[in-house]
Parts: structure tokens; C-alpha cells; sequence
């Protein structure tokens, strides 16, 4: 075995993704964190909200899929009922993304097969990851994966690629390997939140992104880990689409409110809020409106927020186009 296959994993008609936001609040303090509590509030949803709003986006007759997310969300006391009741009400994949620390006894609270747990590591030891983290959560967060995976949990790690830990990412293969995990997200930072402010420090050139991140995400496949990380330049045959139009995504927050596209979180520009417990509609100048756009860059967005990952030509003609954030590739070993 000593190759491997990218496949671009395409947008599923009929496939919804509900991002659950439960609450901002985190124990942690990360350099790229992407929360922005003046947009998305303090407060967390209260245990009826939680309910009342899973019941809002369920559609039993698609396939759904529900990521809690926080801030932390295990410090949410009722993410375990959460939990339930999405599996109660036919969401077919459910996953807690968490920094690691996991409160409130969740593992004790839950079975194994109720929910994938994921992982946020930015580094394959301590020198790397808690210069991002934060002191001691390297140890933290690898000593709970492994009582996780012990206890029989689907584990995944998140790996958010930056200029601070780019040259580190070779070392992860045989960090997952030996944790026991098969799953590997590889993610490229956003712009938004604190890291909005950090992004001398954290960006990556469109360059450094294609030199060094296949090869690992190759090498990894190769020792029996699947890897998914986003497509982000699109090959000059390859079709743009935005998911806003042609795929079902909810980035849902405490306050409310709900966007289509991660990349507009920073801005009141949600396409759709829940209001007493109703999913209504936002008018006027919302995301939705950009979304049809049609530029040579291929994500609008992207070109307006974070132009910096588009490179030109000569005739000032854009050298890749940047694809939906949410166009994910995986790689997986020819045997
Ligand atoms: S990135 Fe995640 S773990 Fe880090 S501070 Fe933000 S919410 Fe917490
Ligand atoms: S990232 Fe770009 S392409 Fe994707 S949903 Fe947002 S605007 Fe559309």
C-alpha cells in the first residue's frame, strides 16, 4: 500500500447538517477561537430550548445530522438529554465537538453508541498545542480521549491548521495512530472571533496549504486513518457551488439566531432566527442575498472577508478558485 485517493465529497441533496450551538462560554481561551459573543450573546439555551429547538429542525425523512457545539458544550448540564432526544427524533449521526475536558460526567451519562465524540488538538505534543490551547489541555484532552475510546465511543480529532502549527501536522499520524483514533478533520482557520484580530499570525498561504497538507492527509490514510479536510482551491474542471443554495446547512446560536454560511457568523447578516420557538425568515440585507453571486473567485464570502487566500495572475485573473468552505475532500488508501 503506497497511494492513496482524493475523492471531493459533493454536496447530498436531501442531506441537512444542523450545527447546535449550546451555549459561547468555554473553560478555554484559544488564539483562533471563533466565537464572538457580541454577536452570538453570553447566554446558553436553557434545557426547554434545547429540546424545543431539536424538535424544530428534525426531518426524520432526510438524513440529519447534528453537531453540538459550544463554546464547550459539555458544560451545557443537559447535553446528555440532548443527545437523546436527537436520537429520539431520527437524527441519524450525532456528534459532540469538544475541546477535550468534557464536563458534567458525559461519558457516564451516555452510551457508546449514542454520539461520535471529537476532538480539538492543534498540535502532536504539548510544546505545540497548548502555546494555542492553553497550558496543560495537550494532557487533559489526550488522557479523556483515551478513557473515551476505552469506553467503546467513535472519536474523532480536529485539527485547525495555522501558521502556528503547520509544520507540526506530519507528526499526527502516528499521534491518532497510537490514541487509537480513525478519524482525522483536518480544518484551516477561519477569520472570525478573536482570530479575526490574530490572522498575521495565523494564516497560511494558499501555497503552504498545497504543499503541505496532502501529503500528510496521504500519509495518515495510509496508515488506516480517514482523513477529511476542505477542498479549498478548486481544480480548474471542477464546478463551484455554494451550499447555501444547493445544500441544507443551520449554524445554529443561543440568541437565536440561525446562519447558512460559518463564514458570515461575525456579522448580523443570518439568514433565519428562532423566535418563540417559530423559524422565521430574516429580511432585508441577509447572507442569502450573496450567495447567488457568481465571481470568478468562486466563493463570494470569501473574496469579501477573507481575500488575503486569493492569489491573481499577471492579468489580474484569480489563480484557483476558492471553494465553499464546506466542500470537503477525503482520502483513503489504495490497497
Ligand atoms: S476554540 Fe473552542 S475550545 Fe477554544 S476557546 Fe473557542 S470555544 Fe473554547
Ligand atoms: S462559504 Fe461561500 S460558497 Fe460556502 S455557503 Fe458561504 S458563501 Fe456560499
Amino acid at each position: 500500500m503506497n497511494s492513496a485517493t482524493v475523492k471531493t465529497l459533493g454536496f447530498k441533496a436531501g442531506e441537512r447538517n444542523i450545527f447546535f450551538h449550546l451555549l459561547t462560554a468555554c473553560n478555554l481561551s484559544c488564539v483562533h477561537c471563533y466565537i464572538n459573543p457580541k454577536q452570538h450573546g453570553a447566554n446558553m439555551v436553557s434545557r426547554q430550548e434545547m429540546v424545543d429547538w431539536l424538535k424544530l429542525f428534525a426531518e426524520p425523512d432526510k438524513k440529519s445530522n447534528i453537531i453540538f457545539l459550544g463554546g464547550e458544550p459539555t458544560m451545557h448540564p443537559d447535553l446528555a438529554l440532548g443527545i437523546k432526544t436527537a436520537r429520539q427524533l431520527g437524527y441519524q449521526s450525532i456528534t459532540v465537538d469538544s475541546n477535550g475536558f468534557l464536563f458534567n460526567d458525559l461519558l457516564e451519562k451516555i452510551k457508546a453508541d449514542e454520539a461520535v465524540i471529537s476532538f480539538s488538538l492543534d498540535g502532536p505534543e504539548p510544546e505545540v498545542n497548548d502555546p494555542i490551547r492553553g497550558r496543560d489541555v495537550f494532557r487533559v484532552c489526550t488522557e479523556n480521549l483515551q478513557k473515551t475510546v476505552k469506553k467503546g465511543f467513535d472519536v474523532s480529532v480536529i485539527y485547525t491548521v495555522s501558521r502556528m502549527n503547520i509544520d507540526h501536522l506530519d507528526k499526527m499520524p502516528e499521534l491518532l495512530t497510537n490514541l487509537g483514533v480513525k478519524r482525522f478533520f483536518i480544518q484551516v482557520i477561519g477569520f472570525r472571533g478573536k482570530s479575526a484580530s490574530a490572522r498575521d499570525k495565523l494564516q497560511v498561504t494558499p501555497d503552504e496549504w498545497l504543499t503541505k497538507i496532502p501529503p500528510v492527509a496521504a500519509r495518515a490514510a495510509e496508515m488506516g486513518i480517514k482523513v477529511i479536510f476542505p477542498k479549498v482551491f478548486l481544480d480548474e474542471e471542477e464546478v463551484f457551488q455554494c451550499a447555501g443554495q444547493v445544500a441544507e446547512n443551520y449554524f445554529i446560536f443561543p440568541n437565536g439566531r440561525v446562519y447558512q454560511c460559518p463564514l458570515c457568523e461575525d456579522y448580523p447578516v443570518n439568514a433565519w432566527r428562532v423566535e418563540d420557538g417559530v423559524l422565521i425568515k430574516n429580511e432585508g440585507l441577509t447572507e442569502d442575498r450573496f450567495f447567488t453571486l457568481n465571481i470568478a473567485e468562486g466563493c463570494v464570502m470569501n473574496k469579501l472577508l477573507q481575500p488575503g487566500n486569493i492569489v491573481y495572475d499577471d492579468k489580474g485573473r484569480p489563480r484557483h478558485r476558492i471553494s465553499c468552505c464546506l466542500l470537503k475532500q477525503e482520502i483513503t488508501a489504495n490497497r
